[in-house]
């Protein structure tokens, strides 16, 4: 798979130098000791795994080569069309508030928008360039002493600031649905904070993870005390667990095949509510799909258009 990968060679090369052409910082803590994190340099030889010794990202392992982990954060960090499809989904919405708000189901309950956060209004890209830096893939440990540490180091998604500023000042309530962890709350508000987040009931309104990442639990509670009347999100299961990629392993390219496809159809089966109750950001550099990349991505892409050769 990644020595099929070699086109993305070139951008391996170019972004390995330039991290490998200056000293790689470790995490630091706002507050406590200093992180310690095993610095890992990359290896800049074209079509060679960066580290044999990269971490699966997910436990069922990464789709994402190393390369295409640079490629999938430098389109991420730089590139103007990620910028244009974030802002291009938060004006449609913007603009779909005051339809929203007349939409009342005259319960009494007040009306709310519920978000997921990372990669959807938090911008975690100081935690992707940390793991490029270092060689790394992601590794839950890394992630926690983000969480909890580096509140600083957070950015906004392009448009989510203004979205959330509009439909505050309708009278929207807003709900943070997020799989970052409850025990580590105070780094999650300290991190909302610093984006300079409305702090009133910020903690009543933060529905994070303690024991599951699937989020229909939780839905269904913000659903007892509200009217939800947008759901926004960079992964499907940030709308509904029929999106779980729940593939048992070990997992054979057939199996991840029938999985993609009902993916799919489920979308298909949905189309209505896209664009009017739920909004989807682009995430190419993690997401549910990935764990669909084990054993292999090839075979699941397109038949290779048959050129003749001159
Ligand atoms: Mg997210």
């Amino acid at each position: 798979m990644r020595r099929n990968l070699q086109a993305m060679g070139w951008m391996t090369v170019s972004v390995a130098a330039f991290f490998l052409g200056r000293t790689v910082q470790p995490l630091a803590p706002a507050v406590g000791q200093p992180l310690t994190l095993p610095v890992q340099p990359l290896n800049p030889a074209v079509g060679q795994p960066l580290n044999p010794a990269l971490q699966p990202l997910t436990p069922a392992g990464q789709a994402l080569t190393p390369a295409g982990q640079v490629g999938a954060n430098f389109y991420m960090q730089t590139a103007a069309e990620y910028r244009a499809c974030c802002l291009q989904t938060y004006r449609l919405a913007t603009e779909k508030l005051d339809a929203a708000r007349k939409a009342d189901d005259g319960s009494g309950k007040p009306m709310a928008i519920v978000m997921d956060l990372d990669e959807t209004v938090v911008d975690n890209g100081a935690f992707q360039s940390y793991l490029l830096a270092n060689g790394k893939g992601y590794a839950q440990a890394d992630w926690d002493r983000y969480e909890q540490f580096r509140p600083q180091d957070v950015a906004w998604v392009p448009g989510a600031k203004a979205f959330i500023a509009a439909a505050e000042a309708k009278g929207f309530t807003m709900i943070y649905l997020s799989n970052r962890q409850e025990k580590f709350i105070d780094g999650t508000v300290a991190a909302l904070k610093h984006l300079g987040m409305a702090e009133a009931g910020l903690k009543e309104r933060l529905f994070l993870s303690t024991t599951t990442s699937n989020k229909e639990p939780r839905r269904m509670a913000i659903r007892e005390k509200y009217q939800v009347k947008m759901l926004f999100g960079d992964n499907l299961r940030d709308f509904s667990e029929d999106y779980r990629a729940n593939v048992a392993m070990p997992r054979s390219v057939d199996d991840n095949r029938k999985v993609m496809q009902a993916r799919k159809a489920q979308v298909d089966a949905d189309a209505t509510h896209l664009g009017v109750d739920w909004w989807i950001l682009p995430n190419p550099a993690y997401g549910e799909w990935e764990k669909l990349g084990t054993p292999n991505v090839l075979p699941l892409l397109h038949p290779a258009t048959k050129l003749s050769m001159p």
